[in-house]
């Protein structure tokens, strides 16, 4: 069952008050590592948010917001004000689902197999467009996440660039959970050579621009190593909720 929706003013402040502190911080940050204020930028990740709070940030200027799940995003997309603003999928995605998803966002940020590259460039194909995609690379080798390991990304990424229908665009990450902020530099300061490495190779059809990486905890540690998306939920819309 549905709850009741009842709007929260406080949340409402709330997210206002995150959204523009994050938003100014994210630009600081990319100063202080010699960067322009505008090379790194500022997603929304909305999952589980309803669409009056991801209103209230597209309303004062986000322009990139990530979801994670396929059902749940084509569910709420049309009561969000969408003009003009990007959609990203960040999420652990099927290759059942893929169907479903092709066309709908403006990226797919986690493709974590070659057997997904392959659904996404078949779908892609079959609809007649081009799917921009970034590589999820696993950088801490764990288990219980899906990524690519970063000695096969080479590999994986030469086997991509012969598909047709599917662009790659990039790298995406999600490090381990660190206690030291110098352990999780270092993550992302691996991800980010390995970026400039691929970028220098010049490979056909890969298209290296986009290093995501960088969450509610560890953007500002992200946005020194280079990253230019940060992916924000919690810090922005409050603790997530799950029904
Ligand atoms: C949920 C999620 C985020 C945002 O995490 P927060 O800690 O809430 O900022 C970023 N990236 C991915 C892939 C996510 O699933």
């Amino acid at each position: 069952m549905m709850e009741k929706f009842i709007l929260d003013e406080e949340r409402l402040k709330s997210v206002e008050e995150n959204y523009k502190r994050i938003r100014d911080n994210v630009k600081e940050c990319a100063v202080k590592a010699g960067r322009d204020e505008n090379e790194v930028r500022l997603m929304c990740v909305t999952k589980t948010v309803e669409p009056v709070y991801i209103n209230k940030a597209l309303e004062l200027g986000a322009d990139l917001i990530g979801e994670n799940r396929v059902q749940e995003y084509l569910g709420k997309r049309d009561e969000l004000n969408l003009q003009g603003v990007e959609r990203h999928l960040i999420g652990h995605l099927q290759t059942n689902k893929v169907k479903q998803i092709v066309g709908e966002v403006d990226m797919i940020e986690s493709v974590s197999s070659l057997k997904l590259a392959k659904e996404i460039a078949k779908v892609s194909t079959a609809k007649g467009i081009v799917t921009d995609c970034l590589v999820e690379v696993n950088i801490g080798k764990e288990e219980s996440k899906s990524g690519i390991y970063i000695e096969e990304l080479n590999e994986t990424l030469y086997q991509i660039s012969e598909m047709e229908g599917i662009k790659v665009k990039g790298l995406m990450t999600i490090p381990p959970i660190c206690e030291k902020d110098s352990e999780i530099r270092r993550y992302f300061a691996l991800l980010a050579q390995s970026f400039i490495d691929i970028k220098d190779k010049k490979i056909d059809n890969i298209d290296m621009q986009i290093l995501s990486m960088g969450m509610s905890g560890d953007y500002e540690a992200a946005i020194a190593e280079g990253s230019n998306i940060v992916r924000v939920g919690t810090a922005i819309f409050g603790a997530r909720k799950y029904f």
